[in-house]
């Protein structure tokens, strides 16, 4: 046997790993910089690790409180109903999640070019078929309801990424519901805010207690730190949200995760130096590096450098690991993480090295 037609699936080819590029280049792993994925350079919030820790006994059981205390815990912050809480491992889990309980088979979606590859890989795997729409640079990767609905002919769902990766351009939530009341019925808009800690806009939750055809993503894996336990939610409509329980992988989020998610929540102060450092380090990019850079919602910057493969390859060889988007259709742009200071001074030095040394050859 073969498995099915998978020829329109894309090949997730996952960023490489700090060990992995240090071995490469026969270098020390603690002297390279990672501002490739829009991780949190500070780690985890200790208590987060140590909740970890506390766990590990106690694997042999299968999660159950703790996957009710974290969903009440969720729903009470947002002002929504438990059941509107889906707990998913990871964010991508969580359009997993939305896609089983929305497409059948052959519907088709809408998702940003540039955009996060997710979109159309979660709806490919179910069944789903993919349209784009685009993000223009030359507009600076607006979004405005036009830039979807210009492309929109009755999508079962349509993505937005609010601040949006890779560009950090953000849609705001009046234009968000003008996209929902314009768009028909039986079109859930997926509302990504991955990166929502990073930017002073409001956050979209409150709109799935408003609509029934509005959904509102989130992850663990930035502001919170936690991007190797893989934890994330869907906030749904009241109306539909019962369908968890027919769609959900049974206990598919892990204790210590679970454990882990709920002691982030609680440590404040560890967001709040994330967010602080973020600002400054958003500033400083944006500042210091000979580049066009663009404004930025999220931990990151999008940076137009030219060739982004020889780019981000020289920066590599000298030890700072950064995106090129090249894969997100946009070969001439880098994105860099928000490090720490000494990291992000260390990432605008040695991009600028490899500009001028670009720019005299
Ligand atoms: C990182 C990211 C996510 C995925 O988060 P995980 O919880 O790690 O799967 C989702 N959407 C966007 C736009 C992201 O950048």
């Amino acid at each position: 046997m073969e498995p099915r037609d998978l020829s329109s699936h894309t090949v997730y080819r996952a960023g490489r790993g700090v060990e992995e590029v240090a071995r490469d280049l026969g270098l020390d792993p603690d002297s390279l910089v990672k501002l490739s994925s829009n991780e949190n350079p500070f780690g985890p919030s200790p208590a987060a690790a140590e909740a970890v820790r506390d766990h590990a006994d106690r694997v042999h059981r299968y999660p159950k409180t703790a996957h009710v205390d974290l969903t009440e815990k969720l729903a009470d912050r947002h002002g929504l109903a438990p059941e509107q809480v889906w707990l998913t491992p990871s964010a991508d889990a969580a359009l997993d999640y939305l896609a089983r309980a929305v497409i059948e088979p052959g519907q088709r979606v809408l998702a940003p070019t540039p955009g996060f590859a997710y979109y159309p890989m979660s709806a490919r795997y179910h069944h789903g078929e993919v349209d784009d729409y685009v993000l223009s640079k030359a507009d600076g990767f607006a979004q405005t309801p036009e830039t979807v609905l210009d492309a929109y002919d009755g999508h079962r769902v349509v993505y937005v990424t609010s601040p949006h990766n890779p560009t950090g351009s953000e849609m705001r939530v009046e234009d968000l519901l003008t996209v929902a009341e314009e768009t028909d019925e039986e079109t859930l808009v997926v509302y990504d805010e991955a990166y929502i800690h990073f930017t002073d806009s409001p956050s979209a939750i409150g709109v799935v207690t408003e609509r029934d055809d509005v959904a509102v993503v989130r992850t663990f894996s930035k502001a919170y730190g936690l991007a190797g336990l893989r934890l994330g939610y869907a906030a749904v409509p009241e109306s539909w949200a019962d369908a968890y329980a027919r769609i959900n992988t049974p206990f598919a989020v892990t204790e210590p995760t679970l454990r882990a998610g709920l002691a982030a929540l609680d440590d404040e102060d560890h967001v709040e130096r994330t967010v602080e450092a973020v600002e400054w380090s958003r500033e400083h990019l944006q500042g210091g590096l000979d580049a066009r850079t663009y404004g930025s919602g999220g931990n990151f910057v999008l940076a137009e450098v030219g060739d982004a493969t020889a780019v981000a390859e020289a920066t590599q060889r000298r030890g700072v690991i950064v995106r090129d988007c090249s894969g997100f259709g946009l070969p001439e742009c880098i994105r860099v993480t928000c490090g720490t200071r000494e990291e992000t001074e260390r990432a605008v030095e040695t991009i600028n090295e490899v500009l001028a040394e670009v720019s005299v050859a």
